[in-house]
């Protein structure tokens, strides 16, 4: 209780914080009675598979990649020895970047879990009418006939922006109606993207939690609309999910090895939970103890950290603390998490970081000019991570109570950079010269 209030006093006062999970718990041990598991992740990853070839035929950049949507990892040593040295982090194995940034399609995190359920959802159409077998020939799919039956459904889903873009542009891409439901925080050139694509998108001066609740009623009153829900999809989750199996095989590539000696840190900027939430259910599926999974969320933002903390996950708002909800990372700026993934987290999650707006924008200055990659505010937020773990107390006795003390420097640390590749090049420029007080 005590500590609970502490923790939620220092959030209310929007500081800088980590709170270690105390609910992790050492996977050696089987766990029996869990909802999800990796097969449900290998079924996943066998939809994307039957889907590729429609995909690369609806999207051409996918060709290179067999249809697949993934990104690569990259080693950053120029932007971890900045770190190290304008922040002291004192980062001594190896710092890595994931380029969700760089996804095909959708330019974000979004285009695994988004992209995925607009799939699953056709699938089950298509079968149910009789448009595929099943059996390889998805790519049929794409006829001028089918996409005529297409425009007969409606998909629709809320979002502060890059979801809607998934979404919007994956189903218009099948020749579905496609309603987005944007809040106050998206940004106009999304907007405008979506409507080049022939996606309807209606606005809301609210927060992300009310465009949610309008465009569900809205698709309920028409029995050809499916609405995505973000807040409580586990179509959306296992999406994600599919990133461990793709993560393993690229840490093999590069021979990285993670093992009881060489552990892997992993931090994940968060907004509802969803994508961050199952990219960590995938890694410990794979990885279990030796994969230490951290989220970040704004300090005006921090909606996980608050349910989870305080064990009333969607429960609680971020307002119901005093805090404003309002960020300049649109793709965080949440103020309720996930009814579910917070539950799902409580036995694996390492922990979550609360970082101010104004070093985002610091961090992606410094990763133009260390190694020339562009990246979102909101992908940003997975450098504090690097840069708070050695700086925090709560975050030091994490990796002593877990044994890591002697290890760190074998250790692996993946900054997941989840957007930016779509942004404008005139919004880059206005982002470059943001400039916000950190202290
Ligand atoms: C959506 C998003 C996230 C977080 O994903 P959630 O599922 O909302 O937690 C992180 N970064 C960016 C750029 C996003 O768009």
């Amino acid at each position: 209780m005590e500590v609970k209030n502490e923790i939620v006093k220092s959030l209310a006062a929007g500081e800088e914080v980590f709170w270690l999970n105390p609910k992790m718990e050492l996977l050696t041990e089987e766990r029996a009675g869990q909802e999800l598991s990796m097969k449900d992740i290998e079924e996943a990853e066998q939809r994307l598979a039957r889907f590729a070839p429609l995909i690369m035929k609806c999207f051409p950049e996918t060709k290179d990649k067999g249809g697949l949507i993934e990104s690569v990892l990259t080693p950053i040593p120029e932007m971890q020895k900045l770190l190290n040295e304008k922040y002291h982090a004192g980062i001594k194995g190896k710092l890595i970047l994931k380029q969700d940034s760089h996804l095909a399609i959708a330019g974000s995190i979004k285009a695994r879990g988004g992209i995925y359920e607009v799939l699953k959802h056709t699938e089950e159409l298509a079968l149910a009418h009789g448009l595929i077998t099943g059996k390889g020939d998805y790519e049929r799919l794409a006829s001028e006939e089918n996409r005529r039956f297409f425009s007969e459904y409606t998909i629709q889903v809320g979002s502060t922006g890059n979801l809607g873009m998934s979404i919007g542009i994956m189903s218009a891409a099948l020749g579905y109606q496609a309603v987005v439901h944007m809040s106050a925080d998206a940004k106009e050139w999304k907007k405008k993207l979506l409507r080049s694509h022939g996606v309807t998108v209606i606005e809301y001066d609210s927060d992300y939690s009310e465009a949610v609740i309008h465009g569900r009623k809205l698709s309920d009153e028409n029995p050809k609309s499916y609405f995505v829900d973000d807040e409580n999809s586990k179509d959306l989750f296992l999406g994600y999910a599919v990133a461990a199996k793709r993560l393993e095989a690229q840490l093999k590539e590069q021979q990285i090895t993670v093992d009881g000696e060489h552990s892997l840190f992993v931090y994940l900027p968060c907004g509802v939970g969803g994508a961050p939430g199952g990219i960590t259910f995938g890694l410990k599926q794979l990885f279990g103890d030796n994969v230490h999974c951290f989220f970040v969320e704004p300090v005006q933002a921090p909606s996980m950290l608050l349910g989870m903390a305080t064990g009333l996950h969607n429960e609680i708002s971020v307002q119901d603390i005093g805090l404003t909800g309002m960020t300049h990372a649109d793709g965080l700026a949440v103020g309720r998490p996930s009814g579910f993934v917070g539950k799902v987290m409580e036995p694996l999650l390492g922990g979550i970081f609360t970082v101010k707006d104004g070093r985002l924008y610091e961090y992606m200055r410094d990763m133009l000019e260390t190694q020339d990659i562009f990246l979102e505010p909101s992908a940003c937020a997975a450098f504090a991570g690097p840069a708070f773990i050695n700086n925090k107390e709560e975050a030091g006795r994490y990796i002593a109570e877990q044994g890591l003390t002697d290890k760190m420097d074998k250790a692996v640390h993946i900054a997941w950079a989840t957007g930016g590749s779509l942004v404008p090049q005139e919004i880059r420029e206005a982002y470059k010269n943001t400039y916000l007080d950190v202290e």
